[in-house]
């Protein structure tokens, strides 16, 4: 099963009911009902470190490095398994190779408060919940919906926890209100995700994602507001947005929108990603495609000595810009199994 390929990612449960189209987008996109039995995931079911709620399963954004592909494969799988799908209605809801759905067949989790009201039980004192593990929180079916809204509404009913959000959109700012009541009585470190200052270079890579002087505009806006907010820089795309200049210009723009903290974290290429990034990587970096098989051949993480390399770089950075290196929720990740070897060389001089 997909789970076993990638235990970093959250497993969502289908609903008793089947699918409903609750909307239809003119450039094909649909927006489907699911009702699941429950929304938080335990650390233990996905192997992170904390639990996670995505309160949609698929993204519009379309990032073509997204990792987060599979949730959406197996949501589907399950309910054509299970019989809630035709073979018609599982090839369209599944796509050609598997990955195309996921851009385009949203599940949207209705009634999700319910599910979270009896879940927040299993949720021991002290313990972290990140939203937007497996999905963009504040994707534009966010504007239409929101169960975002909805799930935060309840969490300012809750003391004690730890709360993360990982989102690229400007949409989040519409939230600032319930966050400062989250932050209250819990901790709070919103995640503002941006891989590179240059708009060009990121429609390349993200097919409908905001653009990056729209994300930092956000998060000017959150940390103006109280809420403790700050820059996550992943993934590092070796040969692409790994060189000193353009990270130095990421921890600019950081320190300029007033993040609390930037973190960093090089690509992790699982086997879901690669059908999807590589044909990317070939169109727009064709010399690089060969490195990134070699460096990736066997394992999904970086090459250790690329990875050390790179924390040293972004050490380097975080002290240039007065910025702290408190763990963050990309810190937590549990550590994959990393090959020796240094396939992938930083671009630049190291510092
Ligand atoms: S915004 Fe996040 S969840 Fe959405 S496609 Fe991009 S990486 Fe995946």
């Amino acid at each position: 099963m997909a789970n076993r390929q990638l235990p970093l990612l959250p497993v969502d449960q289908p609903s008793g009911c089947p699918p409903v189209i609750l909307d239809e987008r003119l450039r094909g996109t649909r927006f489907v009902s699911l009702t699941p039995n429950r929304v938080l995931n335990s650390p233990k079911s996905t192997g992170m470190d904390y639990w996670s709620l995505n309160p949609y399963v698929g993204c519009e954004f379309g990032c073509s490095y997204c990792y987060a592909r599979y949730t959406h494969r197996y949501v589907v799988e399950r309910a054509h398994d299970a019989g809630k799908l035709t073979d018609a209605e599982f090839a369209d809801y599944r796509g050609a190779h598997g990955w195309e759905a996921f851009e385009k067949r949203i599940f949207v989790k209705e009634h999700v408060v319910g599910a979270l009201e009896a879940d927040l039980k299993r949720v021991p004192l002290g313990q972290c919940i990140v939203i937007g593990t497996a999905t963009d929180p504040y994707q534009p079916a966010e504007r239409r919906f929101r169960i975002t809204r909805a799930v935060l509404q309840r969490l300012t009913r809750c003391e004690g926890l730890s709360f993360g959000i990982i989102t690229k959109s400007p949409l989040i700012a519409r939230d600032c209100d319930l966050l400062v009541r989250l932050q209250e009585r819990n901790e709070v470190q919103i995640h503002i995700s941006l891989i590179t200052h240059d708009a060009k270079l990121a429609r390349k890579l993200e097919a409908r994602s905001p653009v990056p002087a729209a994300r930092l505009r956000a998060l000017r806006k959150l940390v103006d507001g109280g809420v403790n907010a700050g820059l996550i820089v992943a993934p590092v795309l070796p040969g692409i947005t790994d060189d000193v200049a353009h990270l130095d210009a990421l921890f600019a723009a950081a320190r300029d929108a007033g993040a609390r903290f930037v973190h960093a974290g090089a690509l992790r290429l699982y086997a879901a990603v690669r059908d999807r990034f590589l044909p990317v990587l070939g169109e727009h970096f064709p010399d690089l495609v060969p490195r990134y098989q070699r460096a990736y051949a066997r394992q999904a993480g970086a090459p250790q000595e690329y990875a050390r390399a790179l924390s040293r770089r972004v050490e380097k950075l975080r002290r240039k810009y007065g910025f702290k290196n408190h763990p963050g929720m990309i810190d937590r990740y549990r550590p994959a199994k990393m090959p020796v070897q240094g396939e992938l060389e930083l671009r630049g001089s190291l510092p």
